[in-house]
């Protein structure tokens, strides 16, 4: 069975079975993994804190009934609030690398305009998917679409990105 080793940055975890975790990491070689980890609850389990949304880590993985991680070790943490993480999990693309996003991830100036960008959605030149207003500062993950503040206000906050100012 081929093992394969990779930076990773958790974007989330959600429980998966009675002891498992289920985690959505995005690598630097790999792009977007979804893996789990069995036992990862047990709160003897090594590998937990390893795994947390926002650590950096470097992670081994098999291919066996979808991804199964084996081992993880982290570095550092990544200063990218947890939200914001969680939103860009539901983004990314799976097994598809994206060198720009994991740069501005793992340097100090995340934004949202510039990730958005390199995602394929460029704010700079969207319009508002309701009324068609100019440069909207509202993104909703689900649709995929952009809103001006006024069409935004109703959509899920898990869901929906202000982006920042301009840079
Ligand atoms: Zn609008």
């Amino acid at each position: 069975m081929q093992e394969y080793v990779a930076d990773a940055i958790v974007l989330r975890k959600d429980p998966s079975g009675d002891l498992n975790g289920r985690y959505t990491l995005f690598t630097k070689q790999f792009g977007k993994v979804v893996g789990r980890a069995t036992s990862s609850r047990k709160i003897t389990s090594k590998l937990a804190p390893h795994l947390e949304p926002g650590i950096l880590s470097k992670i081994r993985f098999v291919e066996a009934k979808g991804i199964q991680l084996i081992d993880a070790l982290k570095s550092a943490r990544i200063e990218v609030a947890l939200n914001d993480l969680h939103l860009l999990s539901q983004l990314i693309p799976e097994a598809e690398p994206e060198p720009a996003l994991w740069e501005l991830l793992t340097g100090s100036t995340f934004n949202w305009t510039t990730s958005l960008g390199i995602l394929g959605w460029d704010p700079e030149h969207a319009e508002c998917a309701a009324c068609g207003e100019r440069q909207p500062r509202y993104f909703y993950t689900t649709t995929q679409e952009f809103y001006c503040h006024a069409h935004a206000s109703k959509a899920r906050r898990d869901a929906v990105i202000s982006i920042d100012a301009r840079l």
